[in-house]
């Protein structure tokens, strides 16, 4: 690229080809290789930023260890860690020394949950690391990132938000490893609270993808677990769940607030009208569910635990023929209903059956072209 303006070219070309990439637990833990190589696929065209959560069950682990301080609890979790760094040969002593020091004086930390928060970054931090190595080993140049040192958060421990301005002014960190053609490996979940570690609420390494995502202008932020991606229904519940192939970011926005758990509920409004964000399958690179400004039109049904009674919520459907619970709320596009937590399984499937199987039997796959 030498003729004018070739360096500029180069420029724009890399900052609309950059993508972010976030594996969930069970990626790092059970389908690592096929995660590794997705990265790899996708560096090809584009530059990657990769956001892992912790692995499959520890950041469960780390949460009682910070109550319990249990040493069995605490190898369980070297173990867990150990069976990756050995094949990857990652040296993360360092990380277990720091952890049993802060398990020792939690009376260092401004209070309890701020206490809790340092621990629990360990999780997503020697995540972090150990993908980072693992690329190392396939030659690829990738640096794990704390995102203590590019997230700056406020709010509650346990449940931080992320200041968008003071990050962004950390991007540059992020923009360096980029240009010098690197790949980072941001620990998700994870935020800096004046100097003190947070975390951004459970599921949170969503969010952290989305504002990444947001703050680098990526043309796209992928979202890779183990399922394939956003159902009409939770498909553990309701064994009759579709995957919807295109999702509106007003009805994402609306079912993540509403309680649906395959997306932390402020993952949406950073990327909001701007980047598109795909959801899929690490297993087989499955992409299974794409948020833009497309949908299906698709009636979503999700629902969440409040203290005595369970709630569920109906989105694009807002009359439910024949179903009578009470309506605690009502949205443009939504209404919920408030359940007996003990009837929530047989009612899920009841409501699903109405205004999905019976709902969407008559349609075909012009179905998914209503919304376009
Ligand atoms: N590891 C954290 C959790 O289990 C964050 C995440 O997985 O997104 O909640
Ligand atoms: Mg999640």
């Amino acid at each position: 690229m030498n003729s004018k303006g070739g360096d500029l070219n180069w420029v724009i070309y890399k900052l609309s080809r950059r993508i972010v990439v976030k594996f969930g637990g069970s990626s790092v833990r059970d389908s690592f290789n096929e995660a590794l190589e997705l990265v790899q696929y996708l560096r090809e065209n584009n530059s990657v930023v990769v956001v892992v959560s912790a692995l499959k069950g520890v950041t469960d682990k780390l949460l009682a260890l910070s109550k319990t301080g249990d040493e069995r609890l605490f190898e369980e979790i070297r173990r867990i860690h150990e069976e990756i760094s050995r094949k990857v040969g990652a040296d993360l002593e360092h990380y277990f020394r720091e952890l049993e020091s802060i398990l020792q004086n939690p009376g260092k930390f401004p209070s309890k949950r701020a206490y809790t928060d340092h621990v629990l970054s360990f999780g997503e931090r020697i995540s972090a690391e150990l993908f980072s190595k693992a690329m190392q080993d396939e030659g690829v140049r990738a640096v794990p990132v704390d995102a203590f040192h590019i997230i700056e958060a406020y709010g509650e421990f346990g449940n931080g938000k992320v200041d968008m301005k003071g990050s962004t002014k950390r991007m540059q960190l992020l923009e360096k490893i980029l240009e010098r053609g690197e790949i980072p490996v941001v620990t998700g979940f994870l935020g800096n609270k004046n100097g003190l570690r947070i975390t951004l609420g459970r599921g949170g390494s969503d969010y952290t993808a989305a504002v990444i995502g947001a703050m680098l202008n990526a043309r796209a932020v992928a979202i890779m677990s183990d399922v394939n991606g956003i159902y009409t229904a939770d498909p553990r519940l309701v064994k009759s769940a579709r995957l919807i192939p295109f999702l509106s970011y007003g009805e994402a926005l609306t079912a993540s607030k509403l309680g649906m758990k395959a997306l932390h509920e402020r993952t949406i409004e950073p990327l909001m009208n701007r980047i598109p964000l795909i959801l899929g399958n690490t297993q087989r690179w499955k992409l299974g569910t794409l948020v833009s400004s497309i949908s299906s039109g698709f009636p979503l049904i999700v629902h969440r635990e409040l203290k005595e009674k369970a709630e569920v919520s109906i989105i694009n459907a807002v009359r439910i023929p024949g179903i009578e619970y009470p309506v605690v709320k009502k949205g443009a596009n939504y209404v919920s209903l408030l359940v007996e937590k003990q009837e929530l399984v047989r009612v899920l499937n009841e409501i699903h059956e109405v205004v999905v199987d019976e709902g969407l039997s008559s349609s075909n796959d012009s179905q998914l072209w209503a919304g376009i």
